[in-house]
């Protein structure tokens, strides 16, 4: 069974490169009927906040991906590290070393004087006299010093590592008995049975540590699928201003679950030249092997454009539930379908669907002055009278098509171009010069609402 996982530290948000690594993972998973685990790597206590933990908690369950079984907090595991670090110990794999701080200083600024790789010399790999006094030991791996370390990448292809040129005994433990960052993912990725482990990039120099590790204690490796970067269009790492925050600021700004995963799915993999899909056919065709080899590129107008697709495609219901998270209650709007309807294919992010929405149902208190002068050119106060006092005597107006053909005789009856009347009553409607058709607005708001709005108008511009 496939086991993949996201193993987040929550040093902060979650950011839009976690969350692409934390899709890929779970759609691999789901794919193969297997399960995807979530785990807090939460052993840095000077950097690792619970309000960060449940900041991406919160947005896994916005996003509505679920992790399979508990999660786990690497926070709660020191008694399995050390068993590890203790059996390491007992079987000559690790050692510990008595280095002092100054020692350690000294080798650094000998080594860099010399032009030589910084690393541990390993003066205490063989050490079998009486240790100094006064220190409290770290615990360091026996590393291979020689020959190639292999990661098997499922993206990148096999990638010989020297074990001379980036290895040395590394720590394994702290002096405080506090295990160290590549030992913990190489012992919880084997004892969570995590057999593909997809992550990004940033990582790989990392991966041969994790594999001294999963050697030395005798387990299986897994299989690696390094994910490259998310750049910005200048090809640059992604920076926060480019998209690169919080994953609930998508939502703040009004993205859907669907288009941002929609989106994220297409950084940096593809099924053809198909940019839309659904969570299903995520699910059905997502494969690491055909994960790009080089840098996606982050672009905004396609996250709008997905996210357009997928407003003007969703059911009204599910929108009236959506806008209420940005302050827009239809629920009890007795024309909110036809309203929807009209301003649904109108918007990119529901932000902008709620200010359309509001824009119609709020009557106007301010009028925008550029379009009140082109607007209320001519004759416009008496075209407005005429069609007021038609509309007064209307009966049965119902649909935009009812209104639209008070207009329709108001043209007529006047001789006028359909501008002429439009023009003005757009602004009395909404205030400005934008917005959906009128007769929409119209059959919206009702009779009375558009009385008393082209009555407003007037006052004003009287
Ligand atoms: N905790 C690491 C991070 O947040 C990820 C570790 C991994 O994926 O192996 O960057």
């Amino acid at each position: 069974m496939v086991v993949t996982r996201f193993a987040p530290s929550p040093t902060g948000y979650l950011h839009i490169g976690g969350l692409r690594t934390a899709l890929f993972s779970y759609l691999w998973a789901k794919r193969n009927g297997g399960k995807f685990v979530l785990r807090i790597e939460d052993t840095d206590k000077a950097r690792n906040s619970e309000a960060a933990t449940e900041a991406i908690l919160k947005a896994f369950e916005w996003l509505g991906l679920e992790a399979d079984g508990e999660i786990t907090y690497q926070s709660q595991r020191g008694a399995i590290y050390a068993k590890y670090i203790q059996q390491l110990l007992d079987e000559g794999k690790a050692y510990k070393c008595y280095m002092s701080k100054e020692e350690l200083t000294t080798l650094r600024e000998t080594q860099m004087a010399n032009k030589e790789r910084t690393r541990y010399d390993g003066r205490y790999r063989d050490f079998e006299g009486t240790p100094p006094e006064g220190i409290e030991p770290v615990i360091r791996i026996k590393a291979p010093l020689s020959g190639e370390i292999l990661v098997k990448d499922g993206v990148k292809g096999d990638i010989a590592f020297q074990a001379e040129d980036i290895l040395d005994d590394f720590v394994i433990a702290r002096a405080d008995g506090s295990p160290t960052y590549n030992f913990v993912v190489a012992v919880d990725d084997y004892l969570m049975g995590i057999n593909e482990v997809i992550r990004g990039d940033d990582h790989l120099s990392n991966t041969p540590k994790q594999i001294v590790v999963y050697e030395a204690l005798g387990f299986r490796v897994p299989a690696f699928y390094h994910v490259p970067m998310i750049h910005n269009a200048q090809g640059k790492k992604l920076s926060k201003r480019d998209g690169a925050t919080d994953v609930m600021a998508y939502k703040e700004m009004g993205y859907t679950p669907e288009a941002l995963l929609n989106f994220l799915v297409r950084l940096g993999w593809s099924h053809g030249d198909q940019e839309i899909f659904s969570m299903e056919e995520m699910q059905r065709l997502f494969d690491p092997k055909d994960i790009n080899k080089s840098a996606s590129i982050y672009n905004t107008e396609k996250l709008d454009w997905l996210n357009a697709h997928y407003i003007k495609n969703m059911s009204n219901e599910k929108l009236t539930e959506l806008l209420t998270g940005y302050n827009v209650v239809l629920t009890s709007h007795d024309k909110k379908e036809m309203l929807l309807d009209a301003l649904k294919e109108r918007a990119k992010t529901l932000v902008q669907l709620a200010t359309l929405i509001q824009e119609v149902i709020t009557t106007p208190t301010e009028y925008d002055a550029k379009a009140v002068k082109k607007a209320f050119k001519g004759n416009a106060v008496e075209i407005l009278n005429v069609f007021g006092a038609k509309l007064s005597k209307a009966e049965e107006l119902k649909l935009p098509h009812d209104y639209h053909a008070v207009m329709e005789a108001v043209v007529n009856e006047m001789e006028i171009g359909f501008g002429k009347i439009g023009n003005p009553l757009r602004v009395a409607l909404l205030g400005k010069m934008s917005g959906p058709g009128l007769d929409t607005v119209m059959a919206v708001i009702g009779k009375e609402e558009t009385m008393l709005r082209i009555a407003n108008a007037m006052t004003h511009v009287l």
